[in-house]
């Protein structure tokens, strides 16, 4: 099937053993590889879609054991590098009693920093249907000019390009950095997904408001979606746009939602791309988006919780 390359870091996340702590007031904390563009590469391979993931770790057991977690999911790791001297990036999360997450990173630089672009595998993204990237690869160089390549390489090769930015203020200088950083690549995707939160950020608007969300929009977009965790997604594109509904589960851990249902979609597309141009194979589509990120969060971590296409489909026949 059409192949996928999704770009940008891998990571461990260590996320405290028990739920509503400040990091500080965690006592122990579980090691959960991560890193949003690695988990969407994941939950495609998991849905029996055909991925690639491009990044970089360190050359330590983390790096490593990482990579192997990609390969036994089924990903392709070509273009996986390892540095020789810089680390694995960790990152501590937490979702904190308030509902809301707290980040602290470790990267100084971190080995997904130092990714080069002679160290591109070109010809992955070249034979790719669509090149799906976040925002953290664009914070330093000489990642910048790495992810800045990958994606001219794409475009000119009529892939497809999808944006997640994943806004993750501490990794940011300021929040106007974060946010002209953010919109600096905007223009050129083909799709982008944001959270409600991500559009409030952006527009320091209501992202309730469909006005607000629009002027998110570019004539470039082929698709702008917009998730909000339990309620589902918006979606909008240039003739339509609406809303579908999320699916009630028993919910554990959030962390990496947003990755399965866009590894969901992604696979969707990449299988029928004419799908922008007609609403009820879009919503389709996003059914089964809402239906994959919904069953993520019922198990802890991003990659373990990814479902399998017949678990997507049990929870929207049993949902009807
Ligand atoms: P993350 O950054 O945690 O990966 P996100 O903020 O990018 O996630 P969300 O809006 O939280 O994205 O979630 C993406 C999708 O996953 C939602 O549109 C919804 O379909 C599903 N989802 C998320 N949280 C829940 C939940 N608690 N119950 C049911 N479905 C959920």
């Amino acid at each position: 099937s059409p192949m996928i390359v999704s770009f940008g870091e891998m990571l461990i996340d260590f996320v405290p053993d028990v739920a509503g702590v400040s990091l500080a007031e965690s006592y122990a904390f579980i090691k959960a590889p991560g890193g949003a563009p690695a988990n969407v590469a994941c939950a495609i391979a998991k849905l029996g879609g055909n991925a690639a993931f491009i990044g970089k770790v360190g050359d330590d057991e983390f790096g490593h054991m990482l990579a192997n977690l990609l390969k036994k999911s089924g990903v392709n790791s070509e273009g996986i590098c390892f540095d020789k001297d810089a680390r694995t990036a960790l990152a501590f999360v937490t979702l904190k009693a308030d509902g809301q997450r707290e980040f602290m990173f470790y990267r100084s630089p971190s080995a997904d920093m130092l990714l080069k672009e002679s160290e591109l595998k070109l010809d992955l993204i070249k034979q790719a249907k669509i090149f799906h990237y976040g925002s953290i690869s664009l914070i330093s160089e000489p990642c910048k000019s790495a992810h800045m390549a990958a994606m001219k390489a794409a475009k000119q090769a009529g892939v497809l390009l999808s944006y997640d930015p994943n806004v993750r203020l501490p990794l940011w200088p300021s929040p106007e950095a974060a946010r002209d950083g953010i919109k600096s690549i905007w223009a050129q995707a083909d799709f982008v997904k944001v959270s409600d939160d991500e559009v409030e950020f952006l527009t320091k608007g209501d992202p309730k408001k469909d006005d607000v969300v629009m002027s998110l929009w570019n004539d470039n977009f082929k698709l702008l979606i917009v998730t909000d965790g339990p309620e589902g997604c918006r979606y909008f594109t240039k003739k339509f746009k609406g809303k579908v509904n999320g699916y009630k589960v028993k919910t554990i851990d959030t962390t990496g939602a947003g990755d399965a249902f866009v590894g969901a979609f992604l696979q969707a597309v990449a299988k029928d791309p004419n799908l922008f141009n007609d609403e009820n194979k879009l919503k389709e589509a996003l059914v089964f988006a809402n239906a994959c990120g919904a069953i993520s969060t019922t198990q802890k971590g991003a990659i373990p919780s990814l479902p399998d296409k017949a678990q997507a489909e049990n929870l929207i026949k049993e949902a009807k």
